[in-house]
């Protein structure tokens, strides 16, 4: 039974979707006015664990996922280049999903942008006004807090102390409002002012929590299941979502919500100010592998903070080489005939274990010990040459399993046949021994690409698998 920390009631809870065998997630995305950072990624990878562990489980998904592609940044940053923000959003849009999938993340099935829902935003904005939830202040639109008292039931923050103009700023528009709480749903833009949308309250523009409202509730319906975000998306942008989509139906908005913790560089938050401040790019540039970046985003619990230290990194990159190494290690083994039934009990522990860690809140730590148990257990069969040939498959299904949901074996690439290894091989002491040095490097750097390394011995050229 799967049980996760559902953010809204503070506690460990059961997962019963709304539907038997079907769940409907959201997960707030970037906003594409810059390179997304590991902070971000962290959060999105982890949005790839849950959704890879319920299909593990057997649900059905229906996992939509924004790009929030209008606000202030956007529009200043246009306007800098006297570019429309489309114009400006285009390439950081194509930039991101290039990230994401190199993070060997799953596309989610609906992934909608804002500026393509405004009339969806503007129905609920209507709803708003209507029953008395919202009101025009100097052009803008904002939601009126007091008219929902249920307020500030995820992030759990007390307001009672908190009265307009009071000395806690929690919003630094500077329009007049009822209330300082008070946030804007729809904000005035001039009539020659770009961008701009028309609606019946007037010339305007999206406030940043509405868009997540109407593009959930677009695909997913008036109540779904799990809402998740990063950790400093709880407050204000998730209670205002709740405020402004439960204020409008009338209904719960999610079911549960799942918030990712902060990642930390060295035990400091990550700013540009500070100068530990690294997108996904700038790691790869720096020669890390994508496959060890997720390994290190995902192997910390989502509740929990993530310290990035280039250490641990490093040691990633070590452990997804083994994971590969393992995999091909134990596709290629000699195996004798027959079964041995301590690899069928090591497999099953595995599997258990997995399972039992995943099902605890997402426990992918104690899941990747499991992983690594049976790494440990099936080579010290192999090394014993005690891997038979029936307990192959049993291995590199449960690793296949595993894999649905982690994704940190890598692709398996197809192997070159040891008789093409040794006919390369033979192709490069030739070049040598015509002093066509230029041919025999080229060789081996074919080899070397491949995973084949070649060791000079005074008894000629050995090779392995590197
Ligand atoms: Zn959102």
């Amino acid at each position: 039974m799967l049980r996760f920390f559902n953010t809204l009631s503070r506690s460990v809870e059961e997962f019963h979707p709304l539907e038997a065998g079907k769940v409907r997630m959201y997960i707030c995305g970037p906003t594409v006015w810059n390179f997304a950072h590991i902070g971000n990624f962290r959060t999105f990878v982890f949005g790839d664990i849950l959704r890879r562990y319920l299909k593990y489980k057997g649900y059905a998904i229906t996992h939509v996922f924004n790009l929030t592609d209008v606000d202030d940044r956007i529009i200043n940053e246009a306007a800098r280049k006297g570019i429309t923000i489309d114009e400006f959003t285009a390439p950081y849009i194509q930039y991101f999903w290039e990230d994401f999938d190199a993070l060997g993340m799953e596309r989610p099935e609906v992934t909608p942008r804002a500026t393509h829902h405004i009339p969806e935003m503007i129905e609920i904005i209507q709803k708003l006004i209507d029953n008395g939830k919202a009101y025009e202040s100097e052009g803008s639109i904002y939601y009126r807090i007091t008219s929902f008292p249920e307020y500030g039931k995820l992030s759990k923050i007390n307001f009672s102390g908190n009265i307009a103009g009071g000395s806690e700023r929690i919003d630094t528009d500077k329009y007049e409002k009822e209330d300082a709480r008070d946030f804007a749903l729809w904000k005035l833009v001039g009539e020659n002012e770009e961008p701009g949308w028309d609606a019946p309250f007037g010339r305007g523009r999206p406030g940043w929590h509405i868009e997540c409202s109407a593009m959930s509730m677009k695909y997913l319906g008036e109540t779904f299941d799990i809402h998740a975000g990063g950790q400093d998306l709880q407050f204000p942008h998730h209670e205002n979502e709740i405020a402004q989509s439960e204020g409008a139906t009338g209904k719960l908005f999610a079911k549960y919500w799942i918030h990712s913790e902060f990642l930390k560089i060295d035990d400091v938050t990550m700013s540009k100010s500070k100068g530990n401040f690294f997108t996904f790019r700038d790691l790869r540039e720096q020669g890390y592998s994508a496959l060890a970046i997720r390994y290190l985003l995902l192997s910390v619990p989502t509740r929990k903070q993530l310290n990035f230290t280039f250490e641990g990194l490093q040691a990633a990159e070590s452990t997804v080489e083994r994971l590969r190494n393992f995999r091909q290690a134990v596709s290629e083994a000699r195996c004798g005939p027959g079964t041995n039934p301590f690899i069928d009990s090591s497999v099953a522990r595995a599997g258990a274990d997995f399972e039992a860690a995943m099902d605890d809140d997402f426990n992918t730590a104690a899941a990747l010990a499991a992983i690594h148990n049976l790494v440990r257990e099936i080579n010290t069969h192999m090394a014993d040459e005690m891997l038979l040939e029936r307990d192959r498959a049993l291995v590199l299904n449960a690793i296949k399993k595993f894999d649905s949901v982690f994704g940190i074996f890598g692709e398996q690439e197809p192997q070159l046949l040891d008789a093409d290894i040794e006919a390369m091989i033979e192709e490069r002491q030739q070049a040598r021994r015509s002093r066509n040095f230029a041919r025999s490097d080229e060789i081996r750097d074919q080899l070397a690409e491949k995973g084949i390394v070649l060791e000079d011995t005074k008894d000629g050229v050995r090779w392995r698998r590197g």
